[in-house]
């Protein structure tokens, strides 16, 4: 089916699926997880592959065409790789691709390209093998920034996620920069939503865009803006001359919910339509209710037409808070 049959009453249709495939995480990075007591989703809850596979093609049905894997860490998830496989099968879907702390990506380079992925987003705060330990709980710095090595000579795709938080590492952002000149990385920096299960967001911890680019155009090279996709939550500047790419997604500062093109499914199989939402909307049910293909279409269609205006109206209406949803429930 060409186009898309999803719109709602913003006029918005979406493009973009981003499947979270678990809420396990072998990391506990402090603007994600909780970091006191939490309990992971029962096994019995989680859509199996067939399960997400069978949504994913109704997804694309309804005007999909890109899907993103993501969790929790997707990776933890045992033999992620044949879920990759069938994924990459469904006719009609033009880009897969993954999200991952990068922790298990080393071992698991080869698995994946097998299965037929070439696109990697790896997560990635800071250089400082100590601050990794502090922002992650894990001492895996040497792990992850071998892994980014081993997926670019595998011959991926590969960008570099960096959530900027104030106080933490926003004395980075000139490294990182610096690693998208000298080394080949696209790094898009992202700034810091209220999506942490602890609760330690705070408007005052956001790094703004503007400051972000300042700094590196004062600090490393001038940089220039390229075309961007309104839809594309982040924009890209390359270096003068050309050389090496930065991204900014602007969340906070600079919300782009007016051209928002993504949906998500939780692993738990509730359709989200913004990530501000709470997930509610139980695709599961009706999948284990033995409801028929088109029965689903329904009322994926139906919940889509009531998606929020997004992060902006919560903005608007001052009710900004911290831990407005726990990033690895809903899939970043
Ligand atoms: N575990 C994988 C990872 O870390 O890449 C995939 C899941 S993680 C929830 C997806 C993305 O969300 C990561 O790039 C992460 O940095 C980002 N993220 C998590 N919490 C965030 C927050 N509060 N604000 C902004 N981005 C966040
Ligand atoms: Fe885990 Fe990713 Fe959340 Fe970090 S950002 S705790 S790696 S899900």
């Amino acid at each position: 089916m060409a186009g898309s049959r999803l719109t709602d009453g913003f006029n918005r249709t979406p493009h973009k699926l981003r499947i979270s495939v678990t809420d396990r995480c072998n990391m506990r990075c402090i603007y994600c997880m909780p970091q006191k007591e939490f309990s992971w989703r029962p096994r019995s809850e989680i859509l199996s592959y067939e399960e997400i596979t069978r949504l994913a093609k109704i997804f694309v049905g309804l005007g999909i065409e890109k899907i993103r894997v993501t969790g929790g860490e997707p990776l933890v998830r045992p033999q992620i790789e044949t879920l990759i496989s069938s994924l990459g099968k469904i006719e009609g879907l033009k880009k897969l691709s993954l999200t991952t702390n990068g922790l298990l990506l080393g071992e698991k380079v080869d698995l994946l390209k097998d299965a037929g992925l070439r696109s990697v987003n790896v997560s990635l705060d800071t250089l400082n093998q100590d601050r990794f330990k502090a922002i992650t709980g894990i001492d895996g710095f040497k792990s992850v920034r071998a892994s980014l090595e081993d997926a670019k000579d595998a011959g991926f795709e590969v960008k570099i996620n960096t959530v900027v938080m104030r106080g933490h590492n926003e004395s980075e952002i000139e490294d990182f920069a610096k690693l998208a000149l000298n080394e080949g990385f696209t790094v898009r920096f992202i700034e810091f939503m209220p999506l942490d299960g602890s609760r330690i967001w705070d408007p005052s911890a956001v790094v703004p865009k503007h400051e972000m680019i300042e700094r590196i155009t004062r600090n490393v090279a001038e940089l220039e803006p390229q075309n961007n996709n309104p839809s594309d939550p982040a924009r890209l500047y390359t270096f003068k001359g050309g050389k090496g790419v930065v991204g900014f997604i602007p969340s906070m500062s600079e919300p782009f919910c007016s051209a928002c093109d993504r949906v998500r499914l939780t692993s738990d199989g509730k359709f989200l339509t913004c990530l501000f939402e709470q997930p509610t909307y139980d695709v599961k049910a009706l999948l284990r209710g033995g409801k028929l293909d088109k029965e689903i279409e329904a009322y994926i269609a139906e919940c889509y037409r009531m998606k929020p205006e997004g992060v902006v109206g919560i903005i608007r209406s001052k009710n900004l808070n911290a831990g407005l949803n726990k990033m690895n429930t809903i899939g970043g």
